[in-house]
């Protein structure tokens, strides 16, 4: 039996067309940290809601550690929370804003002041204490939440976009810090966000949702070189995915993929190769193609080409010396790296 079980889960708001969710199942293992990840709208927050218990699915079923919580009341459903915002009572310092709750639970006084010790040592807060949170930086305040929720010792964390308010260092500080925490306390994490970057850095297995379904389910690597469908094929990866005509293929690719002819065809922009002119004959097998440079982003290890191409932009990574714009530039498509979806 997994730890987590969500159960064909259906939410209907009234007034409303289609449902938040529709038929969503999952189950999760003890330890895992999933995230679920999607556009605006597509039903991560209906899906916390259900979850903590501030809203009933319509149908369908929650099972956490064996127990049937679908009705329990948020109070009885031992989950911590960390937000975007970070909820923090701003009259109390840290150290009795992570101890707040343990209080009100009654935890010995000596329990309380060892996780004290232990989480603002984990999480660099030491320095902190009797800081209120309007002097603690944006970082600081994510980790007094982080530290109030990891003092709980819940059954489940769930993660409510708890990177977005923060600048890109510090994302990646916290993120790190999250993830270090949450193999130490072998915690399981629901971690949402629109975000596909930190859905694919963080977690174990992604969820992409869109309209209320699950578009797939897999680890960073399977939603990215092997993605079900068209979303989730342009809705993971930096830069797009290209998805082209499958007659702008070269014909000796459309006569190898001819059982595909009526879809888009896509590959990932690391999957085309620059050629140089003087090895344009050395490999008779691969389809040579000519684009004209149209943008250049230079990142240091590589270098992301925007080439005009048969009338579409294609995106393509390189680690050479990047090109001028406006050059002419021959490439060639890793076949093997073609993907194709229904239009
Ligand atoms: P996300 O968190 O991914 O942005 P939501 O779960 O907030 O998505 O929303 C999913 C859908 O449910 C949207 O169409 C939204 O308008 C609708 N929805 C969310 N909450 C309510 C509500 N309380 N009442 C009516 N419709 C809602």
């Amino acid at each position: 039996m997994s730890y987590l079980s969500l159960q064909d889960i259906s939410k209907h708001y009234p007034g409303k067309k289609k449902n938040a969710l529709q038929d969503f199942s999952l189950t999760v293992e003890k330890g895992e940290f999933i995230a679920i990840v999607g556009p605006s709208g597509s039903g991560k927050s209906t899906l916390l809601n259900i979850l903590t218990g501030f809203e009933a699915p319509t149908t369908g079923s929650v099972i956490l550690a064996d127990r049937n919580i679908t009705k329990d009341a948020p109070k009885d459903r031992d989950m911590a929370l960390v937000f975007q915002e970070y909820a923090l009572f701003p009259h109390m310092t840290v150290a009795q804003n992570i101890t707040f709750g343990m209080k009100i639970r009654k935890t010995a006084k000596k329990e309380r002041q060892e996780k004290l010790d232990w989480v603002t040592k984990e999480l660099g807060l030491t320095e902190v204490l009797d800081v209120l949170p309007k002097n603690l930086s944006g970082g600081q305040r994510q980790r007094v939440s982080l530290a109030r929720a990891i003092v709980r010792d819940p059954k489940l964390f769930l993660m409510d976009e708890p990177l977005s308010n923060l600048d890109a260092k510090l994302r990646d500080q916290v993120g790190d810090l999250i993830l270090t925490t949450h193999k130490k306390l072998q915690a399981t994490t629901l971690f949402v966000t629109h975000s596909q970057e930190e859905a694919m850095s963080l977690a174990d297995r992604i969820i992409v949702l869109n309209d209320g379904v699950i578009q797939q389910i897999g680890t960073p690597q399977a939603v990215y070189e092997k993605p079900k469908n068209r979303f989730v094929a342009e809705f993971i990866g930096r830069p797009a995915i290209n998805m082209f005509s499958f007659t702008n293929l070269p014909p000796a690719l459309q006569q190898q993929f001819l059982q595909e002819k009526d879809k888009l065809a896509a590959i990932r922009s690391e999957h085309i190769h620059i050629r140089e002119e003087k090895h344009k004959e050395s490999n008779q097998s691969d389809p040579v193609e000519t684009g004209i440079v149209t943008e250049v982003r230079y990142y240091g290890g590589n270098s992301i080409l925007q080439l005009d191409w048969q009338q579409t932009k294609l995106f393509v990574q390189t680690t050479q010396n990047p090109p001028a714009l406006g050059a002419t530039v021959l490439f060639t498509f890793d076949s093997q790296h073609l993907l194709f979806f229904d239009k």
